[in-house]
């Protein structure tokens, strides 16, 4: 068993207010260069939808992540030869159409414009070519908030795979927020495909990043990317990606994303897990049952003999301490309530997800009585097929339960405060949620109204400044080799404690 670290992700989907403040701050931050106009290392798509670039999901289109070929993990863009053989035209990148043509407006000429007849107007331009354009007609998150109506919701592939389940007529559609990021995956499709060795994850906190003087700029990690999370900046002609916002990481602060959230919707934590076990889990063979994998990489950080051998490995006890405090511990593990998104892409993700809740589907006049918890979980609004198609490689059982235990903890706190609740009802509801009222209670708080220190434990003293992960090129699992060394942002950039 081969210990390691993870700096954890996860999102409380229910909380996303839509309000972009991730993506704004992150780009503030990281990608508002020349050659960076179009990258959103965070992006907030609005479901059903394209997402960005335009149908990221459609892996027969981009290739992304892996794929069992005769019971071994390759990459669904093929070998080290026929990757090389796309070097001058790969047919599987997203071109500039796919996200959109970044654009901004003629702001002077609002305040210089010669006295004229009409109002001056602030024409919109090309942020690639500086010319004039008609009209934006596609952007970031252009169907935003179900602009675009079935038009754009059909072109989301997960309706399409679920075309049967789903019906887009105005009275049953629904719709929901989904924050995306680079998943700073354990098995990153991005590193194995990269023949520069470029890109790397590191040792202490998981961390994937790309090294800007060794990327030559091949964009094999953008295909390979099935979450397309990786961007090619057409100025300096090397592959850019989130950092994680590392210099805050290190410092014990919470990424810009998670401190500046409105919804208070992030959380960080660390965890720990058998870096032996990837290539096993990774390979299993029913991608329906990654999701159930994936959790059994993760090591209990209460038992003993992990902790023992945790400090036998060198990882120090102030991470295995933020480790039994970790949020994402909680979530992920211990409630299973946070899902990662489309584990059918093997690349085993470290951002996790709690599904929304929604209103109830009240279709033909059906009342569902309000004495009766659990038959809403089967008729909220956003289909439970379609939450499984995102989180659970279409898996309903593990999302069904996800959302039972968000139910019960909100009618267990109603209990404790109002007190208005059917006994019986509420019997049954706690029977089949499985969590006991303390776990409810702990659950209620952290969702709820957790303070800063426990919605992000981010320990700071696991640096090893001699090592950094190194994915075999082509291959799945990794190794501790190479010098610590990365150099995507100077030093300069580096953030000092700001609270
Ligand atoms: S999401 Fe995973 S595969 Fe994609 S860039 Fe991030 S680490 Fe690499
Ligand atoms: S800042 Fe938070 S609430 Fe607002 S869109 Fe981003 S994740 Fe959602």
């Amino acid at each position: 068993m081969r210990i390691r670290t993870q700096i954890v992700m996860v999102m409380n989907l229910d909380k996303c207010l839509g309000c972009h403040t991730c993506s704004i701050t992150c780009k503030n931050v990281w990608a508002s260069r020349p050659g960076a106009e179009y990258m959103w290392f965070n992006n907030v798509e609005t479901r059903p939808g394209p997402g960005y670039p335009k149908r990221w999901e459609d892996q027969e289109k981009y290739k992304g992540g892996w794929v069992l070929k005769n019971g071994k993990l390759v990459l669904r863009s093929g070998g080290a030869i026929s990757r090389l053989l796309n070097i001058f035209h790969n047919p599987h990148l997203p071109i500039i159409d796919d996200y959109y043509e970044p654009w901004s407006y003629n702001y002077e000429e609002l305040a210089n414009s010669e006295e004229k007849e009409h109002q001056p107007v602030a024409r919109p331009y090309s942020l690639l070519d500086g010319k004039y354009i008609d009209a934006p007609k596609w952007g970031p998150n252009w169907n935003d908030d179900l602009a675009g109506g079935t038009f754009t919701a059909s072109m989301d592939p997960n309706i399409e795979k679920l075309q049967k389940q789903i019906a887009l007529e105005y009275e049953k559609t629904f719709m929901m927020y989904l924050p995306r990021l680079c998943n700073h995956c354990l098995n990153p499709a991005c590193v194995a495909a990269c023949p520069a060795g470029a890109i790397y994850k590191r040792h202490e906190d998981g961390i994937v990043l790309v090294d800007q003087e060794s990327c030559r700029g091949w964009r094999f990690c953008i295909t390979a990317c099935p979450y397309k999370k990786v961007y090619f900046n057409w100025e300096t002609k090397k592959s850019e990606k989130c950092t994680f916002c590392y210099p805050r990481i290190e410092a014990g602060l919470p990424t810009v994303c998670s401190e500046t959230c409105v919804g208070r919707i992030r959380y960080l934590g660390p965890i720990l897990y058998d870096a032996d076990r990837i290539l096993e889990v990774a390979s299993t063979k029913d991608e329906k049952d990654l999701y159930e994998a994936q959790l059994s990489l993760f090591l209990n950080p209460f038992d003993p003999d992990v902790i023992a051998e945790a400090r036998r490995q060198g990882i120090s006890d102030a991470w295995i301490n933020g480790a039994q405090r970790s949020p994402a511990y909680k979530m992920v593990v211990q409630w299973r309530i946070a899902f990662p998104l489309h584990p059918e892409y093997r690349t085993l993700p470290m951002i996790f997800y709690i599904p929304p809740l929604s209103p109830i589907l009240d279709v033909n006049g059906k009342d569902l009585s309000p004495e009766e918890y659990i038959p809403f979980v089967d008729n909220m609004r956003i289909p439970l097929e379609y939450l499984a198609s995102l989180f659970t490689a279409g898996d309903t059982k593990p999302i069904r339960m996800a959302l039972l235990r968000l139910i019960a903890m909100r009618i267990h706190m109603r209990k404790i405060t109002v007190g208005d609740v059917n006994e019986n009802a509420y019997n049954k509801l706690m029977n089949e949620a499985g969590l006991e009222p303390s776990q409810l209670e702990e659950m209620h708080r952290l969702l709820s109204i957790a303070k800063y220190n426990e919605r992000f434990v981010i320990p700071t003293a696991n640096r090893n400044p001699e090592k950094h992960l190194d994915i075999h090129k082509g291959a799945c699992g990794f190794e501790e080799i190479g010098e610590y060394n990365y150099k995507v942002a100077p030093k300069d950039l580096r953030i000092r404690n700001i609270r």
